[in-house]
């Protein structure tokens, strides 16, 4: 079981160019790379706070530079049987949607269709090589929790309930969402159709909720299944696009946003400890105190889990920042 905590600081957009740049990465040894992120102390701004990560990304780091540096290396791994989880973890407008999904030109796209290109790839090279023994077969589910709630992504709004969908727990002890729907996916392209119609349902059925998507968390989940003859190996790859991690309560104290914050708080905070928990190497990670953690089975296999800290690098996201670096685990101040 390993883990590993990154950051990934985002550019200035073209709106923001006359804002001031607070965040910066730095080396441990000049010559080397980044692995820390320099943060004035917002009490004595002549004083930075340094907080170290296995790795840090600055502004100028292309998606495809992130994909092939932190998710194409555990490719294998799942082909292996490996179970794979990639969070991103963030206030919102740090770059985590542009992370995961990013935009549709192809030096644009994130980590997840990334993910799948490089799935469906070796999928049919593994095909190829055995002459048609192996098969290998990709499904998805792509369901979003909101106010600890799960919803299905794949299904039209109009089908959702109120209360979502429950969970139940299996003989083997895996937590599973019961009745979440699942689809054979063949390629890209079959990928790409699929995702854009769920985006697109998580978008309609907020708005409804008088909600935006920043409250949810998005769960994308890629079943690999290979067979060989009577031998069958499964594996899961879950790309999850985290709730913005801002406290809601600073800026809007509604009855709803307070209910919403409450369990966006809380998964966050279980989530942060079950990742502390398995970089610490524990035998007891409190992946239960949460759904989306007992979901995931977080840290209960020997599976790779990558969290992503989307930073902004603005004056006006100081706080909110600075309590984003606390939080993120390993992200300890040094
Ligand atoms: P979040 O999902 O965390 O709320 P977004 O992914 O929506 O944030 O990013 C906020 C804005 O910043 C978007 O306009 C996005 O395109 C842009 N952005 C984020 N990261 C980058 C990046 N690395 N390079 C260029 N633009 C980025
Ligand atoms: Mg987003």
């Amino acid at each position: 079981m390993s883990v590993r905590v990154v950051a990934r600081i985002r550019p200035l957009l073209d709106k923001e160019l006359d804002k001031d740049i607070i965040v910066k990465p730095d080396s441990a040894e000049s010559g080397k790379p980044y692995t820390i992120v320099k943060i004035p102390n917002p009490k004595n701004e002549a004083e930075d706070f340094s907080f170290a990560f296995n790795s840090v990304y600055d502004q100028s780091t292309s998606q495809e530079t992130l994909f092939t540096s932190e998710v194409a290396p555990h490719v294998k791994s799942l082909f292996q049987g490996y179970d794979v989880t990639i969070f991103a973890y963030g206030v919102t407008g740090t770059g985590k949607t542009h992370t995961m999904r990013g935009g549709l030109k192809l030096a644009e796209r994130g980590v997840i269709p990334r993910l799948l290109s490089s799935v469906f790839r070796r999928g049919k090279k593994i095909m190829k090589d055995t002459e048609g023994n192996t098969t290998v077969r990709v499904a998805l589910s792509y369901y979003e929790i909101y106010n600890d709630k799960v919803f299905d992504l794949l299904e039209p709004p109009e089908k959702r309930t109120p209360s979502g969908l429950p969970l139940r727990a299996e003989a083997s002890g895996k937590t599973v969402v019961a009745g979440l729907s699942e689809r054979a996916c063949e390629d890209l392209k079959d990928f790409e159709k699929l995702y854009i119609e769920a985006n697109n349902n998580r978008v309609t059925a907020a708005t409804k909720l008088n909600a935006h998507s920043s409250r949810s968390h998005a769960i994308l989940r890629v079943k690999l299944t290979q067979t060989t003859g009577d031998a069958v190996r499964e594996s899961t790859a879950s790309a999850i696009d985290l709730a913005g991690s801002e406290d809601n309560r600073r800026t809007d104290n509604g009855k709803e946003r307070l209910i919403e914050s409450a369990a966006i708080n809380k998964s966050l905070f279980v989530l942060s400890q079950c990742i502390e928990a398995i970089s610490r190497g524990d035998k007891r990670i409190p992946y239960r105190e949460s759904k989306m953690t007992r979901i995931l089975s977080l840290g209960q296999n020997n599976g790779i889990t990558i969290m992503i800290l989307n930073l902004a690098p603005m004056k006006s996201y100081h706080l909110d920042t600075l309590s984003s670096l606390n939080v993120s685990s390993r992200a300890k101040r040094i």
